[in-house]
């Protein structure tokens, strides 16, 4: 008979290439190191998930992964990264708390798609809020052009998100913002190429998409704007409590604290840094962006071609039965999980960070013989 032991690495041996949205595919050698220090973490003679947050194990552990990402984005003593729970959706409504609440001035919110819709009815909660751009007009299919957007100093911040993970809509520049700070939801593409981290007053990201499991969300901020935290704001709402707190003002995900060191690790060891990141990204958003490209009349993209997300593709079929019959056969070659967001429809394949190239080759194939074989 077999052991638990044998029956879980045949399981392993039968991953498909994963196209989910979040929570989303992770490289497995960091997978692996997890099952490898799952019960005995070394030096800790117990698991990770069983020690104290308190204990010299874990933060070293939290430091490392803090030191990983610091040095990963170029974070220099002008931004401080925290580790929350609550995922981005408290994001939403944390930034609007501590930044808009009370400053007198109004945040202006470009909206390019679904997640920036929902950040905007969170912030209209706490203060005035304009939405300076909507691309509702086309179904969200682009981003502004930087004559689009009348930004004011004087803004409270100003609202991005910089891939828009269900219409698979991506900035490629950020937008200048003056002297207004600039709010940014990379939830979906947070470490997915080099970043200049001294043009953002915040970015935040819950981990689930890109950067390790769900449970923990990252900010960096910039130091200045923990002054504006109010003081009778809830202990756990207020960034600067976590700041001054090392991130430990009460127990941290302690485990996904642990996985987001390891894939930052993994980044930076096994992949190169950021730049060879991208250069991997781009090779597998190219794969796929081809195929559109060379079936037009079968595949239709959704995102404008200069505003394609390198991180979630996107597409729907003119013929509707095709959309089915190409999600049971992908299914079957072992390509899962490409189905479109409920709201949009469609099909959105996931590449994340750890997609491997090979999984992007295998459904780019995929593709070409379904377009030959019913276009
Ligand atoms: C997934 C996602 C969110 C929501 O994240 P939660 O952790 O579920 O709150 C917000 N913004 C973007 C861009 C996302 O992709």
């Amino acid at each position: 008979m077999a052991t638990r032991f044998e029956q879980q690495t045949g399981l392993e041996q039968q991953r498909v290439a994963n196209f989910s949205a979040g929570p989303a595919v992770l490289p497995l050698p960091v997978l692996e190191r997890i099952r490898d220090e799952m019960t005995c973490l070394p030096g800790a003679g117990a698991s990770v998930l069983e020690i104290s947050h308190r204990s010299s194990q874990y933060i070293a552990i939290q430091e490392q992964a803090k030191a990983r990402l610091e040095r990963l984005l170029g974070i220099s003593g002008d931004h401080e990264v925290l580790f929350l729970q609550g995922g981005s959706r408290l994001q939403f409504s944390m930034v609007a708390m501590n930044l808009l609440r009370g400053s007198g001035h109004p945040a202006q919110y470009v909206l390019t798609g679904s997640w920036g819709k929902k950040a905007v009815e969170e912030a209209r909660r706490e203060g005035d809020v304009q939405v300076i751009y909507d691309a509702k007009a086309t179904n969200y299919d682009r981003l502004p052009s930087p004559d689009e957007l009348s930004i004011q100093d004087q803004a409270a911040y100003v609202h991005i998100t910089s891939n828009e993970t269900i219409q698979g809509v991506q900035f490629q520049e950020l937008p200048d913002c003056g002297a207004a700070p600039l709010v940014c939801d990379a939830s979906s593409d947070f470490l997915h190429r080099p970043t200049d981290i001294s043009r953002y007053g915040l970015l935040y990201a819950c981990a689930q998409k890109n950067a390790g499991p769900a449970g923990v969300t990252v900010v960096v901020i910039r130091r200045e704007l923990l002054e504006r935290s109010a003081e009778d704001l809830p202990g756990y709402l207020s960034y600067r409590n976590h700041a001054s707190a090392d991130s430990m003002w009460n127990t941290p995900p302690t485990f996904g604290v642990y996985v987001l060191g390891l894939v930052a690790e993994w980044i930076e060891d096994q992949i190169g840094g950021l730049p060879a990141m991208l250069e991997l990204n781009q090779r597998k958003a190219d794969l796929l962006y081809d195929v559109l490209d060379e079936f037009p009349e079968f595949y239709q993209g959704h995102a404008r071609s200069s505003d394609r997300s390198l991180m979630n593709v996107t597409f729907r079929f003119a013929d509707a039965d095709a959309e089915s019959r190409f999600l049971s056969e992908s299914t079957e070659h072992g390509l899962c999980n490409l189905k479109g967001h409920r709201s949009v429809g469609g099909i959105r394949a996931s590449i994340y960070n750890a997609m491997p190239v090979e999984s992007v080759e295998g459904l780019a194939a995929f593709m070409r013989d379904f377009a030959n074989k019913h276009a």
